[in-house]
């Protein structure tokens, strides 16, 4: 990340199920940064990269709570194994953001909070052929 200053660029839509199963679709904001020329999506609290879902599905899946959506019992089990991988990534992040005197040590983080600082700090994931890069570069 480089600091930059952010200006409004254009919008995009993005889809993402709600917890009855229902396509959502957001107009999202992206933004140039001014130094570095490069463009990003800004991401409200609820959704998560990548994610079909939105952040309170994927919380409740997460916790053996959900109710409706998803129904497939399949796409549950992948959800959680997403967040059993991905854990130890954002408890990394956590404890560089803390280091590094940008999170409160205070503070106990949720799914959302995790999210934020994995998405605001650049460290987020990228799978482009649906590998799992952060296993190869652990923090
Ligand atoms: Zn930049």
């Amino acid at each position: 990340m480089c600091q930059g200053l952010l200006k409004y660029y254009d919008r995009r839509k993005r889809k993402a199920l709600n917890g009855r199963g229902e396509q959502e679709v957001y107009s999202l904001r992206r933004l140039r940064c001014c130094s570095c020329k490069r463009l990003h999506l800004e991401l409200p609290w609820f959704l998560i990269p990548y994610k079909r879902y939105r952040l309170e599905v994927i919380e409740e899946v997460i916790a053996g709570r959900a109710e409706q959506a998803p129904v497939e019992e399949r796409t549950r089990q992948k959800i959680k194994a997403w967040y059993r991988q991905i854990k130890t990534h954002f408890l990394g992040v956590w404890r560089f953001c803390i280091t590094h005197g940008f999170a409160s040590p205070k503070l106990s983080p949720i799914l959302t909070t995790y999210v934020r600082a994995t998405v605001n700090s650049g460290f987020w994931p990228t799978h482009p052929l649906g590998r799992h890069i952060w296993k190869k570069n652990p923090l």
